[in-house]
């Protein structure tokens, strides 16, 4: 398996913080930071923060995510926002399932599905949010937890789309916690997902395919998480809040 075929992605999950003001203010603070980073840069923020989003990475090399995404084209689905109109918008990135949406939203693996279909449908890049509870962990079924929501979440995924889906393993109980997952247990699981993807594609497409690690993610364990052979970037909630943390990590990644 080859780190080299793949480029790191380190992305920025802000969560429901930032108004559209402060989200100008932040990533006009992050963006000549970035700006020499060899790896890919994302930044996915709450619907009403994308205009202005949008608006000041135009010309740099930070690239837009959502938050989320229905999975329906139009109708009568009060308070949800389409892939057409982030589209619309410019916006190429959108992270999908993430543990606080299946806890907190009743959101399951099968919708998790059916928003990676439409998005996918749309053009759109998919970051797919995969972990275990503590709960599982220490039941010691970790890797058929993720592996069910990998499977699931990819059925009727084609090779071809696999090259617009990124991976966050993301254990829940590191998410936020400042708990982070030791190098070697972050690498184990990212391990058994590319194993998933050869197994359901093929070996080229697994080395081809970026896995994130998540979850209290920061400047100071960033290197030593990012140097793992399997880990291709980071999905970074709370140090993604704060222009100098984000930027570290972003230059590890980079390394
Ligand atoms: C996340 O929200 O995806 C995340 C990893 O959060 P944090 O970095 O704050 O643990």
């Amino acid at each position: 398996m080859n780190k080299q075929l793949r480029k790191a992605v380190i992305a920025g999950n802000w969560k429901m913080n930032k108004t559209p003001s402060e989200t100008t203010a932040l990533i006009n603070e992050i963006k000549p930071l970035v700006q020499d980073a060899d790896c890919d840069v994302v930044v996915c923020v709450p619907y009403v923060d994308l205009q202005a989003a949008l608006e000041a990475t135009k010309g740099s090399n930070i690239k837009v995510g959502a938050e989320n995404c229905h999975w329906e084209k139009s109708g009568a689905y009060t308070g949800e926002i389409s892939t057409g109109m982030l589209r619309e918008m410019g916006v190429d990135y959108v992270i999908i399932g993430h543990s606080e949406r299946r806890t907190y939203f009743g959101e399951t693996d099968a919708t998790v599905q059916k928003r990676v279909r439409a998005a996918l449908d749309a053009g759109m890049t998919v970051i797919l949010c995969v972990g275990e509870t503590l709960e599982q962990r220490e039941q010691g079924i970790t890797n058929e937890v993720v592996g069910i929501q990998t499977k699931i979440a990819l059925g009727g995924v084609s090779k071809e789309e696999l090259s617009r889906i990124i991976i966050a393993y993301e254990p829940v109980w590191a998410i936020g916690t400042g708990r982070t997952a030791t190098s070697e247990q972050a690498n184990e699981v990212n391990h058994a997902i590319r194993m998933i993807i050869a197994d359901l594609y093929d070996s080229a497409a697994a080395d081809a395919f970026v896995v994130q690690y998540g979850g209290s993610m920061n400047a100071g364990n960033a290197a030593e998480l990012l140097a793992q052979p399997d880990v291709d970037g980071g999905l970074i909630g709370g140090a993604s809040l704060k222009a100098p943390d984000f930027a570290e990590i972003v230059k590890a990644a980079s390394k």
